[in-house]
């Protein structure tokens, strides 16, 4: 199964980055808000450069003066399966794809879907999985990889 990864970075501003294996490399979102468990919430997705698969597993401090500088947990990760008759890279090139994502933190069905140039919005499905009040980002901070909050990285590296 592809792998999907959310990085929580606070760079300039804070963001979540929000990556899927797509073709050997991570397909990549900043979502500001981060993702929201509630099929209402519209979430602004701003495609970003491919990164590594490698840079997936990254948590740590960006340096000052290096692109993103600040801290990056893993906020959370998992495998995810297309739901889409095409495949995952002719949906995105498309601008319109579905998926289910079997994480640590979130499960269920998202779709992302392109409405400008790099802009696209991140939507949960209507599943069994959907919850309008769980607000994931907020109650469960800590990194799914070291159980640090990105404050705590920020503090100490
Ligand atoms: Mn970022």
């Amino acid at each position: 199964m592809p792998r999907f990864v959310i990085q929580q970075h606070a760079a300039t501003s804070m963001h979540w980055d929000f990556r899927l294996e797509v073709d050997g490399t991570f397909k990549s979102w900043a979502v500001p808000k981060g993702p929201s468990t509630d099929p209402r919430d519209k979430r602004l997705a701003m495609a970003v450069d491919d990164h590594s698969l490698s840079w997936g597993d990254f948590e740590g401090v960006i340096p000052e003066g290096e692109y993103g500088a600040g801290p990056v947990i893993v906020w959370d990760r998992g495998t995810y399966e297309n739901l889409r008759e095409e495949p995952m890279g002719e949906a995105l090139e498309a601008g319109h794809a579905s998926f289910w994502l079997d994480g640590q933190k979130l499960r269920g069905g998202w779709s992302l879907r392109r409405t400008g140039e790099r802009r696209w919005l991140l939507v949960k499905r209507r599943d069994e999985e959907a919850d309008a009040r769980r607000r994931p980002t907020s109650t469960q901070p800590e990194s799914v990889v070291s159980g640090r909050t990105i404050e705590e990285v920020r503090k100490r590296g």
